[in-house]
């Protein structure tokens, strides 16, 4: 492996979500690597103190107030990116929602918002990407998947599809672009402390415990830990690894 192959100065990297939680611990990782980052989320306040806490790393980041859920949207913000730092080089597909319910007692207007955030957006953000990504010579893209990629669960229906969903699409982006230099793996988080599990632990009587129960490393994922996995993907250090479905749970998944 070359040396400095984890080194993202002079790329640019953009992360839907990256306003909190997964996607921020994402964004502060390729940021210790150098890259520029552009945050995409719908809370601009949010997003605003993402900036402010990524500059404060020594590079530069912009927001971008966007619902990832939207073609056109999803199109002004690449051309927006482009703009303000020149290039894309790196996609982070990390916006996501849980609309946690059986499903027969799951409207389909729900359904939707569930498969439209977390899967959807993907396809409309990759698909924008890929040609800026192509005429430069390559890239790298990132999905952020779930242990419901793997796993059922009685209360998230949706959200379980659209994490399976994200698995496979992102071997079918990995294989259609591979010839474009352009690698697409997803990473598999386990239980971590966001906002997002911080609701279901409210709502959920004894998660926090089964959790720790069930992961062999005996402790909740931090946002922190996604910086690593984020940096391998987007660099020159997994040039051949594209594809992957890589679970960064503590063990959870391989808990007999
Ligand atoms: P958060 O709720 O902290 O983050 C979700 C992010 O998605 C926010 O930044 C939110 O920003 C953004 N988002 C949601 N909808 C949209 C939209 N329509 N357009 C643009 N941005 C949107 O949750 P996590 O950090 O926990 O989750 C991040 C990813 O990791 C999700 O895909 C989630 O499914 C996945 N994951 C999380 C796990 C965990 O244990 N925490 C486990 C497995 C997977 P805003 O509201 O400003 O738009």
């Amino acid at each position: 492996m070359p040396s400095g192959a984890f080194d993202l100065s002079g790329k640019v990297a953009v992360i839907t979500g990256g306003n909190g939680g997964i996607g921020l611990g994402m964004a502060r990782g390729l940021a210790d690597a150098g890259a520029a980052i552009v945050i995409v989320a719908r809370n601009e306040a949010k997003s605003l103190a993402a900036v402010t806490d990524i500059e404060q790393r020594g590079v530069q980041a912009i927001s971008l107030t966007v619902d990832v859920t939207e073609k056109a949207a999803v199109a002004e913000m690449v051309e927006r990116a482009l703009r303000a730092l020149g290039r894309i080089d790196i996609l982070v597909n990390n916006a996501g929602i849980n609309i946690r319910k059986p499903p027969q007692a799951l409207d389909v207007e729900e359904w939707d918002r569930v498969i439209r955030t977390n899967l959807t957006s993907a396809f409309l953000c990759s698909q924008a990407v890929y040609p800026v990504m192509k005429a430069k010579g390559g890239g790298k893209i990132i999905n952020i998947g779930s242990m419901l990629s793997i796993f059922g669960a009685g209360f998230a229906p949706a959200y379980a599809a659209s994490k399976g969903g994200i698995v496979q699409f992102t071997r079918s982006c990995a294989v259609a672009w591979a010839a474009d230099n352009i690698q697409v793996n997803a990473v598999l988080p386990g239980w971590i402390d966001t906002d997002l599990t911080r609701r279901a632990r409210e709502e959920i009587e004894g998660l926090h415990d089964r959790v720790l129960a069930r992961t062999p490393a005996a402790r909740w994922g931090a946002t922190a830990d996604f910086a690593g996995i984020a940096v391998f993907l987007a660099s020159g250090a997994s040039d051949f690894v594209t594809g992957a479905a890589i679970a960064v749970d503590g063990g959870f998944s391989i808990m007999g």
